[in-house]
């Protein structure tokens, strides 16, 4: 039986309107949408009067025009980065020029470069924090207070935020509730992501609320699902390099049956990742260096 992952795709918004979702939470969402976006990035505001900017999104006037309008007879204190991709940190830059507000993030884009062919929205490697978080930290305005949890494998520097003492995860990419997260190396790592799901069910958050698409209510369900969707196409990887299907190309074809012709790249990245995480595990090996571009077979069964 193949893994249902419970995807929780209703979602009422209006685009360019900061709207209340919780207590001491809104959101507002950008005109952005895509295949790797969903409607397009929610951007959250937390507390009320002095507040936290949750992933201001992609640099479109219009989206922070909204966002400040929204804002004008409030204080901006903090601006939360999750990660850095171009659908996520880009507005930073005219909301700090807006507020003055500092900006926090894990670090700048990592492990890559920038001529890399874009997955996704791709890197923002303009973006810098002013203050560098480290997981467990704490954060925090008058009224509210953030821990920091680190959970690379989406990115090297995902972030989420806990909303303490009110079970609310801001679960970035890593976790969403209308699709599987990307993740493609190089930036993007299994074998992390796996780990960083694991982290996530050590805790005891009751809802996350992801920057694309609606609210997660039953969390753990989604996160057990997300890692056995993995275990599978794991497994799956296996059988095909049993069968002597060795090129991700080939793979993809196999597994990904009726996927969108515009998602096959994010897919072959998504196959890549697994292949890297089986070889350092001495399971497969390669003609060369693992790459993108070879041919993959089972040492280890
Ligand atoms: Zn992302």
């Amino acid at each position: 039986m193949p893994v249902e992952i419970p995807f929780r795709r209703d979602f009422s918004f209006e685009y360019g309107r900061l709207e209340p979702v919780a207590p001491m939470i809104r959101r507002i969402v950008a005109r952005n949408p895509s295949p790797f976006t969903f409607r397009g990035t929610g951007t959250y505001v937390v507390g009320n009067g002095e507040v936290a900017v949750i992933d201001p999104g992609p640099d479109l006037a219009e989206h922070v025009g909204a966002l400040l309008a929204g804002l004008a007879a409030e204080r901006v204190t903090h601006i939360l980065i999750t990660h850095t991709h171009r659908d996520h940190s880009p507005a930073a830059r005219a909301v700090q020029a807006a507020t003055g507000a500092p900006t926090y993030g894990f670090g700048p884009h990592a492990g890559g470069k920038r001529s890399d062919p874009a997955v996704e929205e791709g890197g923002d490697w303009d973006f810098v924090p002013d203050v560098t978080l480290h997981d467990g930290d704490f954060i925090g305005g008058r009224a509210w207070r953030c821990e920091t949890v680190h959970t690379p494998g989406h990115t090297s520097n995902h972030l989420c935020f806990a909303l303490a003492d009110s079970g609310v995860l801001f679960s970035g990419d890593h976790v969403m509730g209308w699709s599987t997260s990307v993740v493609a190396p190089p930036d993007g790592d299994m074998a992390a992501y796996l780990a960083s799901l694991q982290k996530l069910l050590g805790r005891r958050d009751v809802v996350y609320w992801p920057t694309h698409g609606p609210a997660i209510t039953e969390p753990q369900d989604h996160v057990r699902a997300f890692i056995a969707h993995r275990r599978e196409r794991e497994a799956g990887i296996l059988e095909c390099l049993r069968a002597g299907i060795g090129r991700i190309e080939a793979i993809v074809e196999r597994l990904y049956v009726g996927l969108q012709p515009g998602l096959h790249r994010a897919a072959g990245r998504s196959v890549h990742a697994h292949l890297i995480d089986l070889a350092a595990r001495g399971i497969v090996d390669s003609d060369g260096p693992p790459t993108l571009d070879t041919d993959y077979r089972i040492v280890r069964d």
